[in-house]
């Protein structure tokens, strides 16, 4: 019995013992904690324009004359697609790229003319902006294309964005498509082409006409660049 009561508190002073020594012994002095916190606020002021010295061509699908598609209640795919452009470049320029619309305005460019573009501003990366549509009205989601003809190296690039826009937006992943667009093909650096959601479906048109939902595609994007760069 003795023997019991002489393990138990022995056991009692182990645990009380192992729960106090450690904050004790890891006391830290607030010199150290100045270091550690002065690394941290570095690594941040570094990581603050990872973007610095990348040039990107955002590419607003459609314009002018060309609607592109048009959702039940009248929204087209060439407002979308400008309206998540712009708020793209916001985002990049913060981030400290060099960013080029192919379009800033309603007016129609011809699609030769958007990928010489890509070539003329020296672009690091081509994304060209689209709304999707179909004649089935319940397709929806989110997919994301790349040539194979031009590089198939352009499938990282794809798959990067693709990734960016689910996490962000939450529509269901349809998944990287492999598809020769003239737009993709005639441009000479990675390209990919993006269809943020369906207008042709009730529920996506109307996501599509929402703020917070255009600035989560446009977060979608950014961060698919950020992954794809290794940033
Ligand atoms: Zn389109």
């Amino acid at each position: 019995m003795k023997i019991i009561k002489l393990s138990v508190s022995l056991l009692v002073f182990i645990m009380l013992f192992s729960v106090t020594g450690p904050i004790v012994g890891n006391n830290v002095s607030a010199q150290e904690l100045e270091e550690i916190s002065s690394t941290y606020a570095s690594t941040v002021d570094t990581n603050e324009k990872p973007l610095e010295g990348v040039t990107i061509l955002l590419d607003p699908g459609h314009g002018g004359w060309d609607a592109g598609a048009v959702g039940p209640t009248g929204l087209t795919e060439k407002e979308v697609a400008l309206d998540v452009s712009l708020l793209t470049e916001d985002k990049l320029e913060s981030l400290g790229a060099d960013v080029h619309l192919t379009r800033y305005s309603d007016v129609d460019v011809s699609l030769y003319r958007r990928a010489a573009m890509a070539n003329e501003v020296g672009a690091d990366l081509f994304i060209s902006v689209h709304a999707n549509g179909a004649i089935n009205t319940a397709a929806q989601g989110t997919e994301t294309y790349y040539s194979s003809f031009r590089n198939p190296n352009d499938y990282y690039l794809a798959e990067s964005l693709q990734e960016g826009m689910v996490n962000n937006m939450g529509r269901p992943d349809r998944g990287v498509l492999n598809q020769d667009f003239l737009v993709l093909r005639a441009s000479n650096v990675p390209s990919a082409v993006v269809e943020l959601a369906f207008l042709s479906n009730y529920e996506e048109e109307q996501l599509l006409r929402d703020d917070d939902f255009k600035d989560k595609a446009a977060q979608g994007i950014t961060e698919g660049i950020l992954n794809y760069l290794g940033e």
